[in-house]
C-alpha cells in the first residue's frame, strides 16, 4: 500500500489518498513489538463535510447504475480481495497482532459476504400482484438509503468492514468507513481494491477520526444510515444519538459468550474447541467463548483437558509461522485483563493457568497476556460480569442443564453461545430456550454463513436488523409499493369520495 508520506496513513476520499485538512494524528502500534509503526491522520470538520458531500453526490449516480454494472464491480472486487489475501493479512497482523493464518481466516469470511452481494440482482427482486382490483396492479421494489457510514472495531479490520460495505454498495448506497483507530491500514487497501474493481470515486471512502468525527457522522443531515460494530456502551451511545437525528441504525455490541458442556459430551472434542474459541485471536473475538459452564461431573476432567491444551499454545509474534496466538491490542487492554484476573483470584476463584507474567523473548515490549483459565468463578465477580476481551476462560460450575440455561438468560449479553453434548434432546432444549442470537451445537463459534444474517440479542445488538445476509439487504434499502392503473380509455365515472376499496 502506498502512502503520500512514509509511515503516515491518510484518508481515502473521492478515489484518492489524501491528508485532508485535519492536523491531528494518532500513533499506530505493532502490539507484538510495542513499537509505533505509523501516524494516522485524524479528520477535522472540513474533511468530514467534504467526504459526506462527495458521498452524497456519488450515491445519487451509483444508486442509478444498473444492477448488471454493480454486479460486475463486485465480482471484480471479489477477485481482487482474493488475490490480495497475503497483503491484507500482513496489514492486519502488523496492527492487530493476530496470527497470519487467523487473519486469512477473517478475510475468507469477508469474501463470503462479497460473494453473497454478487447475487444482488436476485436479492433485490420485488413482488408483483396482477389485477388486485379491476385494471389495477401492485408491485414493490427497494431503493438505497443514500449515504451510509460504517464505524468498525479493532478486532476484525477486514471482515467487519466487509460485513457492511459490499452489502451497502451492492444495494446502491455510498459508504463511508470510519475504521478503528488502532488498525486502519487494511481499510486503505480495501479502498484501493474497490477503485481497481471499477467502483466510481466517492462510493467507498475511508475517513479516519476521533469521537468528533464520529459525532459528525451520527448527526450529519446528509448521512442516512449508520452501521456500527464495537463495544456495548458505544453501541448504545451511537444508537441514541443517530436515531435522535433520524438515521437508520444497526449497532452491534459486546458479548460474554457461554458454552455449556454436558457430562455426555466428547470431552476431548469439547476441550479442543473451547481452547480454540477462548484463546484464538487472544480471545479478542466478539464470538469468543469466554465462559465455560461445566455441568455436573464434566467439570474436573474438562478443566484438566483445557489446561493441557492451553499450556501448549505457542504465543508469539503473529508473523511467526508456528504462532498460535499473538498479543492483545493495547497496554490498556492488557492492564484491564490482568486486573480482572487478579481480582478474581483475590475473591477466591482458582487460577488454573496464569498468563499474567508471560514474556515473549525478543518481544519484551509487546502487549502480551498468556492463555489464562480461572475455575470456580462466581457470577458476581468482574471476571464474569465484564467482557474481558482477552485470552481468559472462566469456568462456572452448575449442576444441571436448566441451571446453565438460566445463567445464560440472566446475562445481559446475548451474542453467541454453544452447547457440547451427545444428546439431541438436550441440544434441542438448549436451542429453544436460550435468549441468544447465534447458537452452536458442538460448534464453538457459530458465526452464520453470509446467506444468513449475523446478530446477537439483548445488549449485543441495538436496532432491528442483523448485519449482512438478507437482513443486510433490508437494512440498506427502503421499500416502495406502487399501485398502478393504466386505463385503455377514460370512462368518466365521476369522483368518489369514499376510501378506495378493491
Ligand atoms: P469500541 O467500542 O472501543 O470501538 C468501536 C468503534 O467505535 C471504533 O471505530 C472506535 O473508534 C469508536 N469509538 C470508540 N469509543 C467511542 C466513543 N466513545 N464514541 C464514539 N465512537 C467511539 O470497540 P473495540 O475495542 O474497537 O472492539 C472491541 C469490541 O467490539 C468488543 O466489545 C467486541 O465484543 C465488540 N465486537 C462486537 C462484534 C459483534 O458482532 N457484536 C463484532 C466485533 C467486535
Amino acid at each position: 500500500m502506498s502512502t503520500t508520506t512514509e509511515n503516515v496513513i491518510n484518508h481515502y476520499i473521492n478515489g484518492v489518498e489524501t491528508p485532508g485538512t485535519g492536523t491531528g494524528t494518532k500513533p499506530i502500534y505493532n502490539p507484538a513489538t510495542g513499537q509505533v509503526t505509523a501516524e494516522l491522520r485524524l479528520a477535522d470538520k472540513a474533511d468530514l463535510d467534504t467526504t459526506v458531500a462527495i458521498a452524497r453526490a456519488a450515491a445519487d449516480t451509483w444508486g442509478d447504475i444498473s444492477l448488471a454494472k454493480r454486479t460486475a464491480v463486485l465480482f471484480k472486487f471479489r477477485e481482487l480481495v482474493a488475490s490480495h489475501i497475503e497483503e491484507l493479512a500482513q496489514l492486519i497482523t502488523a496492527e492487530h497482532g493476530k496470527v497470519l493464518a487467523d487473519a486469512k481466516g477473517e478475510i475468507g469470511r469477508g469474501l463470503e459476504v462479497i460473494e453473497y452481494a454478487c447475487g444482488i440482482p436476485t436479492l433485490l427482486k420485488g413482488d408483483y400482484s396482477d389485477q388486485v382490483s379491476t385494471g389495477i396492479d401492485v408491485f414493490s421494489f427497494r431503493e438505497p438509503l443514500g449515504v451510509v457510514a460504517g464505524i468498525t472495531p479493532f478486532n476484525f479490520p477486514v471482515m467487519v468492514p466487509l460485513w457492511m460495505a459490499p452489502m451497502a454498495i451492492a444495494t446502491g448506497n455510498a459508504f463511508i468507513l470510519k475504521p478503528s483507530g488502532n488498525v486502519p491500514s487494511a481499510a486503505m487497501l480495501l479502498a484501493e481494491l474497490f477503485k481497481e474493481a471499477g467502483l466510481p470515486d466517492g462510493v467507498f471512502q475511508v475517513l479516519h477520526g476521533d469521537r468528533d468525527t464520529i459525532s459528525g457522522l451520527l448527526t450529519h443531515p446528509d448521512v442516512d444510515g449508520i452501521s456500527f460494530v464495537g463495544s456495548t456502551p458505544v453501541a448504545q451511545h451511537i444508537t441514541e444519538v443517530a436515531t435522535a437525528h433520524g438515521k437508520r441504525v444497526q449497532a452491534l455490541g459486546g458479548a460474554k459468550n457461554h458454552a455449556i458442556i454436558l457430562p455426555d459430551a466428547d470431552l476431548d472434542n469439547a476441550a479442543d474447541h473451547l481452547a480454540a474459541a477462548a484463546f484464538g485471536s487472544a480471545g479478542q473475538r466478539c464470538m469468543a467463548i469466554s465462559v465455560a459452564v461445566a455441568v455436573g461431573d464434566a467439570a474436573d476432567l474438562l478443566v484438566t483437558k483445557v489446561k493441557e491444551r492451553a499450556l501448549e499454545i505457542r504465543v508469539k509474534d503473529g508473523t511467526a509461522p508456528d504462532a498460535d496466538m499473538g498479543p492483545v491490542i493495547t497496554p490498556a487492554s492488557k492492564d484491564f485483563i490482568l486486573k480482572t484476573v487478579t481480582e478474581a483470584e483475590a475473591a477466591g476463584a482458582t487460577l488454573v493457568v496464569d498468563g499474567r507474567d508471560l514474556v515473549v523473548p525478543g518481544h519484551e515490549d509487546g502487549f502480551w497476556v498468556g492463555p489464562t483459565i480461572i475455575d470456580h468463578v462466581k457470577t458476581e465477580m468482574a471476571a464474569y460480569t465484564e467482557e474481558i476481551f482477552g485470552p481468559v476462560l472462566v469456568v462456572v460450575r452448575v449442576e444441571t442443564l436448566e441451571e446453565g440455561i438460566k445463567l445464560i438468560n440472566a446475562n445481559p449479553y446475548g451474542n453467541g453461545t454453544a452447547i457440547f453434548t451427545s444428546s439431541g434432546a438436550a441440544a434441542r432444549k438448549f436451542q429453544r430456550s436460550v435468549d441468544v442470537g447465534m447458537i452452536g451445537i458442538n460448534v464453538p463459534l457459530p458465526v452464520p454463513v453470509a446467506y444468513y444474517s449475523f446478530g446477537g440479542w439483548k445488549a449485543s445488538l441495538f436496532g432491528d436488523k442483523h448485519i449482512y445476509g438478507p437482513e443486510g439487504v433490508s437494512f440498506y434499502t427502503r421499500g416502495k409499493v406502487i399501485t398502478s392503473r393504466w386505463p385503455e380509455t377514460h370512462h368518466a365515472s365521476g369522483a368518489s369520495y369514499n376510501f378506495p376499496s378493491n
